[in-house]
């Protein structure tokens, strides 16, 4: 026995035998077809250290991201300041912002899917014109813009010259998402990050570092769990 409860375990034409700690804490094996009990007893036990690892992590990470629960009240982040939300009697559209947020109640089990969605339409405006403004600015070309739900990054440029942008952003401070902006934009003329690339970024940033630091230490507050 391995005395460590595994949760469940999922098999698969795969090769090797694989642990996932999911964010509840559960231990999932992956296991090719044929691997018997004992066999994946005995890898979890030789992964005990890891398991208990894992486990304290995904509490920390819990703490760190607390949980949104769409309560009248709760803060919700939009252009770098905090907001909070109320619920309300039935209005069109479900969700709106007038220096608070108002959710139609009735919109509440759906409340997640509503911040996303209204996010991601202020992201996809916002960005649209701030990428526009710096483009004529400093004359960068570009394809298109386009409004993602990366959790790690913030924005990426494709060799092709698309945009790309986390709808997270929108929570961000206009400073740093000007700066991100930028940041995407000076890929449209060196696709790495060369010492070229950031000198192109500092003459626009000056303080581009400083963002950079911000967006490191800042960032797990625009997460949602
Ligand atoms: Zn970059």
């Amino acid at each position: 026995m391995s005395g460590i409860a595994i949760d469940e375990v999922v098999r698969s034409r795969r090769k090797t035998i694989a642990l996932v700690v999911q964010p509840d804490g559960r231990l999932v094996v992956r296991a090719p077809l044929r691997t018997s009990q004992k066999i994946i007893e005995a890898f979890v036990t030789s992964k005990a250290d890891w398991i208990e690892k894992s486990r304290q992590s995904q509490v920390a990470r819990r703490k760190f991201f607390p949980k949104r629960h769409f309560a009248a009240g709760e803060l919700f982040w939009y252009l770098g300041k905090q907001y909070p939300l109320q619920l309300v009697t039935p209005q069109r559209p479900a969700l709106q912002f007038h220096l608070a947020y108002t959710l139609d109640e009735k919109f509440a089990l759906q409340a997640k899917k509503r911040f996303e969605l209204w996010y991601r339409e202020q992201a996809r405006l916002y960005l649209m014109e701030r990428v526009q403004y710096f483009a004529n600015l400093y004359n960068f070309h570009y394809q298109q813009i386009k409004i993602t739900s990366a959790r790690t990054r913030w924005g990426s440029c494709s060799a092709r010259g698309t945009l790309s942008f986390a709808w997270r952003l929108i929570m961000a401070p206009p400073e740093i998402i000007d700066y991100v902006v930028l940041h995407e934009l000076a890929h449209t003329i060196h696709h790495n990050h060369s010492p070229s690339f950031w000198s192109l970024v500092q003459t626009m940033v000056p303080d581009y570092t400083a963002k950079r630091k911000w967006l490191k230490q800042n960032s797990h507050q625009f997460h949602w769990d």
